[in-house]
């Protein structure tokens, strides 16, 4: 293994808060790759979102995507704009598009706490939490976006269709991930959410989910429907360890496991496929503090440390690896610390989010 070894990045910064959070997200990883001397990244940045869309007529650049296949990884700010809409009145979404065209099945929603920070739960327990929500993204109702119908004023339609292939792969991804969590202490347990009592669409999914499950006979599974499963989130978010589920229950849920660990500005996510991945924060745009400076960038770099790690794993790099741990913890010794963005209170902003976490990760390790 070399130092001199490269990954070629898709950044695709997109609108809003998204492109003002990438730039410093790029400098804190390269930051975190050059303390432990790590591999090097070669970004390319690429447009895609409302803005694209209103300046080339299309959101999505055919240019875009034949970057993004070629690139090692994709990280992504967030794009879309309220009142930039595709013809048929839905919002621009390049992120949905990605998922569907690159095949990125399985979103992965880490809940992690970062002490400091709070979370509207009273429990002690709910000071540190740390599961991860795996959404199913390819299918489901969200497979229906472009493709409503409707008919005059009377009505509207979607179609929510759930595939044994679709299924099984994003059953084996949580549950490969709760055994690799199982190696590092976990709970070694996936809950699968669904409403098997109403839809035979959701019973379907939970059939595909035990017939895998038994494939894992070290961890445990289990079932809860959504409606309770929302309620536990709030009554007792430790108990949770994977939680695997369908595209919009999954969307759904990540929200709410946002809103335990401090809000959007700190939720990462990853959108996985077999061929490639999307790194992006679980926040949209957000026009209303855009230009501000006051976003919070701790999402997109959770995120730029997700994309690390997979980096990391998939091309037996474990100093990438190193690389992202570091970034996770400049982020958890800052808050500790007593740093305090604007969406809890605080005055830090993006720009003295990146610099106090820069100065981190300089003096760490
Ligand atoms: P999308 O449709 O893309 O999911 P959304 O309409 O749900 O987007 P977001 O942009 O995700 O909206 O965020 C909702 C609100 O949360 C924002 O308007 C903003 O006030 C706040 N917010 C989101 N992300 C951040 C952040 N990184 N830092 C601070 N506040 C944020
Ligand atoms: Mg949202």
């Amino acid at each position: 293994m070399t130092g001199d070894r490269r990954f070629r990045i898709a950044v695709i910064p997109g609108d809003g808060i998204g492109a003002e959070v990438i730039g410093p997200c790029l400098a804190v990883l390269e930051g975190a790759l050059g303390r432990v001397g790590g591999p090097r990244l070669d970004p390319e940045i690429l447009a895609a979102g409302a803005g694209t869309y209103l300046a080339q007529g299309t959101a999505l650049p055919e240019r875009t995507l034949a970057a993004a296949r070629a690139a090692d990884a994709i990280l992504l700010g967030a794009a879309g704009l309220p009142d930039v809409r595709y013809p048929d009145g839905t919002e621009i979404a390049p992120q949905i598009e990605l998922r569907f065209l690159l095949d990125l099945y399985a979103g992965i929603r880490p809940i992690r706490s970062i002490r400091g920070v709070p979370t509207p739960l009273a429990d002690q327990r709910a000071a540190a939490l740390d599961f991860v929500i795996v959404r199913e993204s390819t299918e489901g109702l969200f497979a229906s976006h472009g493709k409503g119908r409707v008919r005059g004023d009377a009505e509207a339609e979607d179609r929510l269709r759930i595939t044994r292939r679709g299924t099984a792969r994003v059953s084996d991804a949580a549950l490969r991930l709760a055994r690799s969590r199982k190696a590092a202490g976990g709970a070694g347990r996936v809950t699968c959410v669904d409403k098997a009592n109403v839809f035979a669409s959701m019973a379907f999914f939970r059939k595909v989910f035990d017939e895998r499950a038994r494939q894992f006979p070290d961890l445990s599974g289990d079932h809860l429907y959504i409606d309770a499963a929302a309620l536990e989130m709030v009554r007792a978010p430790w108990r949770f360890d994977v939680i695997v589920t369908e595209n919009m229950f999954g969307d759904i849920l990540s929200d709410l496991g946002a809103g335990l660990i401090g809000g959007m500005g700190f939720a990462p996510s990853a959108d996985i496929g077999d061929d490639h991945a999307v790194f992006q924060p679980c926040h949209g745009t957000a026009p209303d503090i855009a230009g501000s400076g006051r976003a919070n960038p701790t999402a997109m770099f959770l995120s730029g440390a997700m994309m690390l790690e997979w980096l990391a794993e998939r091309h037996g790099e474990p100093r990438a690896a190193e690389a992202a741990s570091l970034v996770r913890q400049a982020v958890d010794a800052v808050f500790a610390d007593g740093m305090r963005t604007w969406e809890i209170g605080g005055t830090a902003g993006i720009r003295e989010v990146t610099d106090v976490v820069l100065a981190r990760i300089a003096v760490t390790g």
